[in-house]
């Protein structure tokens, strides 16, 4: 290699922080960073593959999840010890709802026997009980895949709607008003809200549908903080808002992350991604 291109190579990196020379002093840093990077386009990519040959992308997650079974197993158990995995634990039993759920489907598991078999298909194997209503401890018999399914489809309740258009399911009321951003990141987590805050096309298209009649959201007069897609922006600590009335709406960029309107609320989305897509 002449000298000029070994140069060449080692100027290259010279940016990242992690680059010593050619040399990746953070390797699991870097690619953790790569992936946070492309996740978006990772994910066009699979869905694409998913598209034009399903069956065989099926086979191939099979395949990857059976391979890697322990891995993935040993990953998940991993990420529950985890600060985030004990975070989110702690906030799914702070709510009493969720406890009383979790009691319930002990004392199901501890007192029925399975009978393997699952009672939409009829597969015979591993099965789950899915509760159909928790009080009366009413539950059916299901396939893993059919108890997936099972909750896909299920609008859920509590406070949340689905909206198979957009294939997300959305808070029915804003709420955290006169909270700034900055006291969502604090209660919620950076990360939770660039995940579960709504994209401005995203409540737009929520709008139209209301406006046909079709959900109850009260997007015809609300103020709410959407998802920042601008840059520049965020760079400089603007938070995006989504505000509108009987009359127009409008997205907001320019103030800063401290301001805060006893008008102003959120309300989050859940996008609907199969797991076998996301993986
Ligand atoms: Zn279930
Ligand atoms: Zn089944």
């Amino acid at each position: 290699m002449s000298k000029t291109t070994q140069q060449q190579i080692k100027n290259k990196g010279k940016g990242n922080p992690n680059w010593k020379g050619g040399i990746s002093s953070n390797k699991k840093e870097y690619k953790k960073n790569h992936y946070l990077k492309n996740k978006e386009k990772q994910l066009i990519e699979s869905k694409k593959d998913y598209k034009n040959n399903p069956e065989q992308y099926k086979e191939r997650s099979k395949l990857n999840y059976k391979n890697n079974k322990e891995k993935i197993k040993l990953n998940s158990s991993k990420w529950q010890k985890t600060e985030k995995g004990k975070e989110y634990k702690r906030k799914y039993n702070k709510i009493p709802e969720n406890r009383k759920k979790e009691t319930i489907r002990e004392k199901t598991r501890r007192e029925n026997e399975k009978k393997e078999k699952c009672i939409k298909c009829g597969n015979i194997g591993k099965t789950q009980f899915h509760h159909l209503e928790y009080e009366k401890d009413k539950f059916i018999e299901l396939c893993l895949k059919c108890h997936k399914k099972e909750h896909n489809k299920q609008i859920i309740s509590d406070g949340w709607i689905e909206i198979p258009e957009l294939n997300i399911l959305v808070e029915e009321e804003i709420h955290h008003k006169n909270k700034s951003y900055d006291d969502l990141v604090k209660e919620f987590g950076e990360e939770f809200l660039e995940e579960n805050l709504p994209t401005y096309a995203e409540i737009q298209a929520l709008r139209n549908l209301e406006h046909k009649g079709k959900y109850k959201l009260g997007l015809i007069d609300t103020w709410e903080f959407v998802k920042q897609e601008d840059e520049i922006s965020k760079k400089n600590g603007r938070v995006a808002r989504f505000v509108a009335n009987s009359d127009y709406c409008d997205l907001g960029c320019y103030r800063n992350s401290g301001y805060s309107d006893s008008d102003l609320g959120v309300r989050f989305i859940k996008r609907k991604v199969s797991k076998e897509i996301k993986k």
